[in-house]
């Protein structure tokens, strides 16, 4: 169906959607339903080079105020060894 897994060489890469979040320092940007490969065996996840560009790009137009979001949720931050 498509090339071996370049991470572990398992056969198997499940085409699916995932989600995925596109951080920038302090600004994170989650996208939903994004088209990737995913290896049956190890989980590995590739995204091809223009999907990740079309995110960027999209990140950019937000961060500009050129588009709107479709939604803004708001994210907590801990650091593990305060819990
Ligand atoms: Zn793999």
């Amino acid at each position: 169906m498509s090339d071996p897994c370049p991470f572990c060489g398992h056969q198997q890469m499940d085409s699916k959607q995932v989600e995925y979040i596109h951080r920038s320092g302090e600004q994170l940007m989650v996208v939903t339903e994004v088209p990737c490969l995913e290896c049956e065996f190890c989980g590995e996840r590739y995204f091809e080079a223009k999907v990740l560009k079309r995110i960027e790009a999209d990140f950019e137009a937000i961060q500009s105020g050129a588009r709107k979001p479709v939604k803004t949720i708001q994210a907590p931050v801990e650091a593990y060894s305060s819990l």
